[in-house]
């Protein structure tokens, strides 16, 4: 029997693959799991069609934080029907496991899901479990040895140190922001980026804690509307925040139930400062709002003037970035991991919300309609 050149071949959309600067009607093949072929007409030869026409064909986004460790965290959320079923088809989960929790969270979570998921480890080794208790409220939960043998045992999945720093939330007086420098201390041990939550931290400001992050380090939370924000009293870029990024500091969205506030977001990116990566900080307390997923959260920057492609290019090949895995995911580039998302530019009326309860209605929502993950096409509506 003769075989099929292709597995599966996503038809008639208008591809958008930011990484590998095409925009425009392109069918693509996937075989083996792969992308094997992208071309304005592919011929199926009689391999299976997931037909786009109308829709958007993008690479399988990256949700550079979210939290999936269910049943284990307060906010974990199963990883399958709330990311990829959405069209995250890689999540990094942001310290939702520490050293004393990781083991469970690679057997049970990541082993067992079909999202591709990567982590940051929380410096606490408790890792994020129950609301009551902070995870840092004892600075003793915060252990460098356990935290880098943890690394060492599970290299493959764990890509940096996660700390949370807000007193009212994780943080004791006691632990200070200790936590912030026996973190960067665990980082620079094993040679990991460091991922920093920055709000209300018992920092005087937020220029001693941007003091500490290096090039290739990730503050999340970057919109967030608490002390301690990316803006000073006049609205303005803070210098401590520009000079970050200009050495290479990235910034994330990190929406999440406290962290988005469509004011300093807007503030922000009218003087140019936008995003490395949107993310969602998806988690069990904002999955039915405002956040829902990531795909929502793309479609308030659309909201907010940033330009379709430019978004997709922070969900796509910037986080890919982020998770180490660049040319592999977040594009469809031939040879490419074969994660697609087939998304509906839904016009309407739709009230899009942040972290405040402030309601903007939106004219557009973006929603995928076909899922595919490695070839296997998990969602298609059509
Ligand atoms: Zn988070």
């Amino acid at each position: 029997m003769e075989t099929l050149p292709f597995d599966l071949v996503i038809q008639n959309g208008r591809l958008i693959d930011p990484g590998a600067g095409i925009d425009g009607y392109f069918d693509v093949g996937l075989r083996n799991g792969k992308v094997a072929a992208v071309g304005p007409k592919i011929d199926p030869g009689g391999a299976r069609t997931v037909d786009a026409r109308d829709k958007l064909v993008t690479p399988g986004l990256v949700d550079a934080h979210v939290h999936v460790y269910e049943g284990v965290s307060h906010y974990g959320i199963p990883p399958d029907p709330t990311c990829l079923a959405h069209g995250a088809t890689t999540v990094l989960d942001a310290g939702s496991a520490g050293a004393d929790t990781f083991t469970g969270f690679r057997k049970y979570i990541i082993e067992a899901s079909e999202t591709r998921i990567l982590a940051m480890l929380n410096i606490s080794s408790m890792g994020m479990l129950a609301e009551e208790v902070g995870e840092l409220d004892d600075i003793k939960w915060a252990n460098i040895p356990k935290a880098l043998a943890t690394i060492e045992a599970n290299r493959d999945v764990i890509l940096g140190v996660k700390v949370r720093l807000s007193r009212d939330l994780n943080c004791s007086e006691a632990s200070g922001i200790r936590p912030l420098f026996l973190a960067r201390e665990a980082a620079d041990a094993a040679g990991l980026p460091l991922m920093i939550h920055p709000q209300d931290s018992w920092a005087e400001s937020i220029d001693q804690v941007l003091a500490v992050l290096r090039e290739g380090d990730i503050m999340t939370h970057m919109y967030h509307g608490m002390r301690h924000g990316i803006l000073d009293e006049d609205g303005r870029i803070r210098a401590s925040v520009q000079a970050a990024r200009d050495r290479g500091v990235r910034f994330d969205v990190g929406h999440g139930q406290g962290s988005f506030n469509w004011d300093v977001c807007s503030t922000a990116m009218a003087q140019d400062f936008l995003p490395d990566t949107i993310s969602s900080d998806l988690h069990s307390h904002n999955v039915e709002g405002p956040v829902f997923d990531l795909i929502t959260t793309v479609s308030k920057f659309l909201l907010l003037g940033m330009p379709l492609n430019e978004a997709l290019q922070r969900v796509t090949v910037e986080p890919a970035k982020t998770v180490g895995m660049p040319g592999q995911i977040g594009t469809l580039a031939v040879g490419a991991e074969g994660d697609v998302v087939v998304i509906e530019e839904r016009e309407g009326r739709f009230d899009l919300v942040d972290s405040h309860d402030i309601v903007r209605q939106s004219p557009l929502a973006l929603v995928p309609t076909a899922v595919i993950k490695g070839g296997r096409v998990v969602r298609n509506d059509a």
